[in-house]
This record gives structure tokens, sequence and C-alpha cells, in this order.
């Protein structure tokens, strides 16, 4: 059998492993400082925030409860469709509690958009964004970040939870795939 190493599709390393842990780190430290006294709602949406949700709320000092939800928008391209379903939803009620979103990027913003605006006619009390990535070069809606864990150029990235076509999620760093992967000439 032919042995694949995740590693052999990789064309660069954005950010290292080391590098995301530390970022989260300190928006763990901060967020603990900004929820004191109370007891906020984590809402993961998966499946991409999964590393980032994992680590950020094993740093966080303060009681807090997470949830999870699970939202479509690119399906297996590389580009956003804008339209937004529902594939898992939350079991909590979100009625008066102070909700912090941990999503993996933000690129055209309109998931985050979208999710923000249910939540708050659900009767969140707050709602506040903590995005592992942003890419402000392509927001075409526009999305307050409470915390932001690094700005990144205009390329389509993977790991630490990121796909393309549901592959490279268990990459421990955030990396650009080599051109042959996206065009699809290797798997
Ligand atoms: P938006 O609605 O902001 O355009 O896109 C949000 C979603 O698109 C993200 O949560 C993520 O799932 C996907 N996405 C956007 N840019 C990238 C990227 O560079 N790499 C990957 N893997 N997914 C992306
Ligand atoms: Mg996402
Ligand atoms: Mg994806």
């Amino acid at each position: 059998m032919q042995i694949v190493d995740v590693q052999d599709k990789i064309d660069h390393e954005l950010i290292s492993h080391d590098q995301i842990v530390k970022r989260i780190n300190e928006v763990a430290a901060q967020a603990s400082k900004d929820y004191a006294g109370k007891k906020p709602l984590v809402i993961c949406v998966l499946k991409g925030a999964i590393q980032t949700l994992s680590r950020f709320v094993s740093a966080l000092t303060i009681p807090m409860e997470m949830d999870f939800m699970s939202l479509s928008t690119y399906g297996a391209g590389t580009s956003s469709s804008g339209k937004i379903t529902v594939r898992a939803d939350l079991t909590t009620d979100v009625k008066d509690r102070d909700v912090l979103i941990v999503e993996d990027i933000v690129d055209s913003g309109f998931t985050l958009n979208w999710l923000v605006g249910e939540l708050k006619k659900r009767g969140a009390k707050s709602v506040e964004i903590f995005a592992l990535l942003e890419k402000p070069a392509r927001h075409t809606v526009d999305v307050k970040l409470k915390y932001t864990g690094f700005v990144i150029p205009d390329e389509f990235v993977v790991g630490f939870g990121l796909d393309f076509d549901e592959e490279y999620r268990n990459l421990n760093s955030i990396a650009v795939l080599k051109p042959e992967v996206y065009e699809g000439e290797i798997s």
C-alpha cells in the first residue's frame, strides 16, 4: 500500500501550530476577563471551528457552557454561495444568554452575519464572535468581531479544522495546499 502523508500536499505553512496555540490562549485570557461574573454559552460552528473551540475552552478560566451548530456554505468548492443552510441546530435555548460564537474563518461574512441575526432573533442577551482567521480583503457583509486570531491574505487555507472537500481538518497548522490539489490533479 502506498503511504500518503498530508504534509506532502502542503505548498506552504501560513501559521504554525505554536503560533495558533499561543494566540488562542491570549484570546481565552482576554475573554475570561471580559466575561468575568457571567456564564457565556460558547457556540462552535461545525466543523471548521472544532480545533479552535477545543483549545479555547480549555484555556478559559470562567464558568461556561458549550453547544454546537452546523451550517453549510461552501460545499465542496472554494467560493462562497452566500446561501446558508442549518444542518444541525443547537440544543440550548439562547434566550437571555451571553453567546460567544467560535468560528474558523470570516471570508465574505455571510455565515456570521446570518448567525448573529438568527441568535438575536432567538432572544440572546448578547452575541459576540471569536474568529480564528479573518480575510478582510473579501468582506462583502460587515461583521463585527470581538476577537480575531489572525488576519490572513486572500488565499484558500486548510488545517486546524479547516477543510478542502472535507480533508485536511487534522493538520495542526494553517497551510496553503499545492495548486495541483485544488485543481484536482492529485488527491
Ligand atoms: P463566509 O460566509 O464568511 O464567506 O465563509 C465562511 C465559511 O466559508 C467558513 O466558515 C469556512 O467554512 C469557509 N471558508 C471561507 N474561506 C475559507 C478558506 O480559506 N479555507 C477553508 N477551508 N474554508 C473557508
Ligand atoms: Mg466555518
Ligand atoms: Mg469547508
